[in-house]
């Protein structure tokens, strides 16, 4: 990468709208949003149900496209690309985590986590090693044989924390990662996202309703009915999430 792609955004979102037709209605999912996220950063998109978040983090991810505006990620700009070249795109740029973790019940953890490199040329050897570093790095050495139904929640959603990095993606998405969790796990996984940041220099988007996000993430964007709210708008959304949550502060983030 040359000094130029490292200095832009990773993400650059710019005046962009999706909309859906339900029946005769016209559902505006998200209505002129323009925004960028800093390479290397931990941000989150939050706010109430149906005002947008997942529809934005399918667009950041490549898995759908926008009707109007532009979009950049990774020096990509990503809404004319076909639907091969946005599969193809997302194999070598984006690690997905979901909520219910969605692995494969009859794979070992180190299988579940070498599957993404298949669309690779390595061999099966290295497809190993690769998924075995993985899984150290999010503290599984010891659990490289087990499957799925045999690990707590918790070691689950890190199992698939070690797929989404296993390919060595510029971009972390994680829808709700911890929506499934105990508050315990949650804490664990949320630190967990972090050190990716900290130690690995990883972009992470992250949809997520927990207010102890706030604390681990470098930035919120708060969503409400389509639009991006901004200045004291944003300020009252956020400290809302905090009150709810019983204080805390953006400030104490994790380092
Ligand atoms: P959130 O993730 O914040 O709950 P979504 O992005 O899922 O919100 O949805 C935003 C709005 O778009 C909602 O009104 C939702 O019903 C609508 N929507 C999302 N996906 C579709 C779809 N495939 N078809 C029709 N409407 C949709």
């Amino acid at each position: 990468m040359n000094e130029d792609a490292a200095s832009l955004p990773l993400v650059a979102i710019r005046v962009v709208s999706r909309h859906y037709t339900r029946g005769a209605d016209e559902v505006h999912a998200l209505q002129s949003i323009s925004l960028d996220i800093a390479r290397g950063s931990f941000v989150a998109f939050m706010g109430p149900s149906g005002s947008g978040k997942s529809t934005l983090l399918n667009l950041v991810s490549g898995i759908d496209r926008p009707d109007h505006g532009e979009l950049m990620v990774a020096g990509e700009l990503l809404n004319d690309l076909s639907e091969d070249e946005l599969a193809a795109w997302r194999a070598r740029h984006v690690g997905l985590i979901f909520q219910f973790f969605n692995l494969i019940p009859v794979l070992s953890a180190r299988d579940n986590v070498a599957l993404p490199l298949l669309l690779t040329k390595l061999d099966k050897r290295e497809r190993r090693s690769r998924a075995e570093t993985a899984l150290r790095v999010v503290g599984l050495a010891d659990r490289l044989d087990h499957h799925p139904r045999t690990l707590s929640g918790g070691e689950q959603q890190r199992v698939a924390i070690a797929r989404a990095i296993v390919t060595d993606p510029d971009l972390i998405v994680a829808d709700e990662p911890t929506g499934d969790l105990d508050a315990r796990n949650a804490e664990d996984i949320l630190n967990l996202l972090r050190q990716m940041k900290n130690e690995f220099g990883k972009t992470i988007v992250m949809v997520t309703h927990d207010p102890r996000a706030l604390r681990v993430v470098d930035q919120a964007f708060h969503l409400d009915k389509g639009v991006l709210l901004e200045g004291e708008a944003a300020d009252r959304a956020g400290a809302a999430i905090r009150l709810a949550a019983g204080g805390g502060s953006v400030h104490g983030a994790a380092s």
